[in-house]
């Protein structure tokens, strides 16, 4: 270390950070007070709603649709009626435009998109303008290109469409799960029907919006809103061919139970508990804002989050002592402000479940750290939280929290730090921070997750397959591999 990063290191943390606030404009978005759900290119006024609200602030947003098994019913038949007349056969060079268009339209729209996506999901807007939206613009585009080249990524194969995919996506990223499925889906000739989480309907019903500027044929796309009731039946139904779910490991495994023998597709991508691996050689000001970006990005909502911390015991003490510091400078507040880093916590019910885990963290023995942070008065909220003295049998060690709080581990030899890793029903992300080339490759051959940054976290693009071992699920999303996951193949 460095004479100046020794006194760097000793300066005290700074109490507070004054900004003027920088509140994006809310009336970019123009809400309607009731939604109904989108079937067959028509608004079907719902037979039962609910009220969807803003969780930074507890006020309520619109009323939307609790769609009953008669109204999945009617989605799925528009579905159907759409792939069997004319989806599956127009040109795919034709289908292609349709992806171009829309994904054209997210960018042009972005700005409101990445406001309604923080009014009604709590995340801050710096990331929904600067991530949800360019990514899933990104998406459609990307599948766009493959549209009509399907038979040069399956050469000998004769790709074709499976038939109607119902989908199911969760709250942390609402729009970014939504392309990520509908964009492969309808590139590869198939129809749809989505579901999107309960929290958090919104933007998908703004998307229903998209669909009808960029003229899409009535029923290749359908939404309907509601909670695990409606997604259930959209699982049982007969007529969908394929489901993709985007959710917990629980629901997943629910859903696979009840697929079992129907011959229905399915792919699942599901929870998990990353391992972010620092060793002594790696630059460590940037394996801070990787820790950083990796477990408080999105409050920690996020499926591929690295939640534990695995720290090479020689260098435990400086880089502890960096995250601390660091933590202490994120700003914790309004989504909408340009200057927030974390915000609100997206729903009562999962406030409550990293209110629950970090309890048993404390009562287990673990040491907890969270820097002085006022917190608004109203609204779900929860201060980025760092564990150390962590065992690997503590639930939070073990259990995915799915907020912004860390669980820190050490390691000795590369070898621990692999069995450390490993050592976890899910294998979505690892994350591997050192100097060393060899050892990047090294570690990246036995860990055992689907994705593996290194000296990064949390990055994402289109081309790159998407997806986990064991319990963090089977099927991959992105690149062409997600494209395979649509489509049916003569033998
Ligand atoms: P969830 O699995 O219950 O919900 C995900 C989606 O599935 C939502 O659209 C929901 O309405 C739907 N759903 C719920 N029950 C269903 C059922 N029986 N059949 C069909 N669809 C159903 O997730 P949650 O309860 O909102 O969150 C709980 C935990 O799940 C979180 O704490 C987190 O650990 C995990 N999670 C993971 C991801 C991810 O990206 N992998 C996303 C959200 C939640
Ligand atoms: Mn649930």
């Amino acid at each position: 270390m460095t004479e100046l990063e020794r006194k760097q290191d000793r300066a005290p943390v700074p109490s507070s950070w004054d900004y003027a606030p920088a509140p994006e404009a809310r009336d970019l978005v123009q809400l309607r007070e009731r939604y109904g759900h989108f079937v067959g290119g028509e608004w079907l006024e719902p037979r039962e709603a609910y009220t969807t609200i803003d969780p930074s602030s507890e006020e309520a947003l619109a009323e939307v649709g609790q769609a009953t098994s008669e109204e999945v019913d009617l989605a799925v038949g528009a579905a159907r009626d759409a792939f069997e007349n004319g989806w599956s056969d127009i040109s795919p060079a034709e289908r292609a435009k349709y992806l171009y268009r829309i994904a054209r339209i997210l960018q042009e729209r972005s700005r409101e998109f990445a406001v309604l996506e923080s009014l009604n999901g709590g995340k801050p807007i710096r990331e929904s303008r600067d991530v949800d939206l360019p990514l899933s613009a990104a998406h459609f585009f990307y599948y766009a290109g493959w549209a009509d080249k399907l038979e040069y990524a399956f050469p000998n194969r004769k790709p074709r469409p499976i038939g109607v995919a119902g989908q199911i996506v969760p709250w942390n990223f609402p729009l970014l799960m939504l392309s990520w499925k509908v964009a492969p889906a309808l590139a590869t000739g198939n129809t749809v029907v989505l579901k999107p989480a309960e929290t958090t309907p919104l933007s998908a019903l703004l998307f229903a919006d998209v669909l009808r500027q960029a003229e899409l044929p009535p029923g290749v796309v359908n939404i309907v809103t509601g909670d695990g009731r409606t997604g259930g039946a959209l699982v049982k139904h007969p007529g969908v061919d394929k489901i993709a779910f985007t959710g917990s490991t629980e629901v997943g495994k629910s859903i696979q139970r009840e697929l079992a023998g129907t011959g229905k597709r399915l792919t699942l991508e599901l929870g998990g508990k990353a391992a972010n691996v620092i060793f002594d050689d790696a630059a460590l000001d940037q394996a801070v804002e990787g820790i950083v970006n990796g477990i408080y990005f999105n409050q920690g909502h996020v499926c591929c989050a690295g939640s534990r911390l695995l720290v090479q015991e020689s260098i435990y003490e400086p880089l502890v002592g960096k995250l601390k510091r660091r933590l202490a400078t994120l700003r914790v507040g309004d989504p909408l402000d340009k200057n927030t880093d974390v915000g609100a916590i997206n729903s009562r019910q999962q406030l409550d479940k990293i209110k629950e885990l970090v309890a048993a963290g404390e009562e287990e023995g673990a040491e907890i750290y969270q820097p002085p942070c006022k917190l608004p008065e109203k609204g779900y909220w929860f201060v980025p939280t760092v564990f150390t003295n962590v065992a690997q049998s503590y639930r939070i060690a073990q259990e995915e929290i799915f907020g912004p709080v860390l669980s820190v581990l050490t390691f000795r030899t590369p070898d621990e730090a692999v069995e450390k890793a490993n050592n976890t029903p899910y294998g979505l992300a690892a994350g591997v921070w050192t100097e060393k080339g060899s050892r990047i490759l090294a570690m990246a051959q036995q860990l055992r997750a689907g994705v593996i940054w290194a000296n990064t976290y949390n990055r994402f693009d289109p081309a790159s397959p998407f997806g986990g071992y064991k319990e963090s699920g089977f099927g991959r999303e992105g690149g062409r591999h997600g494209l395979a996951a649509y489509l049916a193949f003569e033998e």
